[in-house]
């Protein structure tokens, strides 16, 4: 940071760097933080604080990140050199972009699931890749995961000739919201933006295979998952609802036909 010489407007000369304390709510949590000014020895006026935007903004991300137990823009810098990653290096660990791990580092928050595969990242874990959610892909519990909705819904949605026109949306919201909110996917399934929505990546050739599958080959749900189910389908009780959900979706909108949605891209769900 440069630090560039500022006068005091009262004819007093050179104005010194002082730090003072501040405190505030900020996303409901008191924080304390420290801040920079330059103040007149003379007159003690004082003028703006250094590099006001970004410092103030870091220092105020850092200590709400340190009160809710995220790991810290500096933490994240220095978990990051400890290993000799590069911010690419780290990034590829994580199946992020570089771009998050430069924001991260720079004063953005990072939501929990991502804090949590920052720490796996940093013990050296190799963290599952964006397009699976961090599980292993697994047919039968597409099966079992809709065969859930299909008890809270109170009727069929894997119907005998569609093609999960429906069912494909209720289960990229579990899919969406296991990721964002317990740190997995609950199927590992790969989801394209297909013109009607997201899809699974190449459903053609899973349709089958998913209808004909044994659930009971599956890891069973667990009580956090059966709830994301359930909340779901409260959501949505009808399939016109999720389906129209899922189009206002901008993670969905905003792709290009046949390109992947990537779980990291949870975060910015708008309706649920
Ligand atoms: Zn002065």
């Amino acid at each position: 940071m440069t630090k560039k010489v500022i006068n005091c407007p009262n004819g007093h000369g050179k104005m010194l760097i002082k730090k003072s304390t501040k405190r505030m709510k900020f996303r409901g949590v008191e924080i304390n933080f420290q801040v920079e000014h330059y103040m007149c020895p003379v007159c003690s006026l004082e003028a703006g604080s250094i590099d006001q935007t970004s410092a103030t903004q870091r220092a105020i991300s850092d200590a709400y990140r340190k009160g809710v137990n995220l790991l810290t823009g500096k933490e994240i810098r220095e978990g990051r050199k400890r290993l000799n990653l590069t911010q690419d290096a780290l990034a590829k660990r994580m199946s992020v972009g570089i771009a998050s791990i430069k924001r991260w580092e720079g004063g953005l928050i990072q939501s929990k699931a991502m804090d949590k595969a920052l720490r796996m990242a940093f013990k050296g874990k190799v963290v599952g890749d964006s397009y699976t959610g961090n599980r292993t892909f697994s047919i039968p519990r597409i099966k079992l995961t809709l065969r859930q909705f299909e008890t809270n819904l109170g009727k069929r949605i894997l119907k005998k000739r569609d093609k999960m026109l429906f069912a494909a949306k209720y289960l990229w919201y579990a899919d969406m919201l296991s990721f964002r909110d317990l740190g997995k996917s609950m199927t590992g399934s790969t989801y394209a933006a297909l013109p009607y929505g997201p899809q699974l990546n190449n459903y053609r050739e899973l349709i089958d295979e998913i209808k004909n599958a044994d659930e009971t080959n599956s890891e069973p749900l667990t009580s956090g998952e059966k709830r994301l189910i359930a909340s779901i389908a409260m959501s949505f009780p009808e399939e016109q609802m999720v389906y129209d959900a899922s189009h206002r979706e901008i993670i969905w909108n905003k792709k290009t036909t046949g390109a992947i949605i990537p779980y990291s891209d949870s975060t910015e769900l708008t309706e649920l």
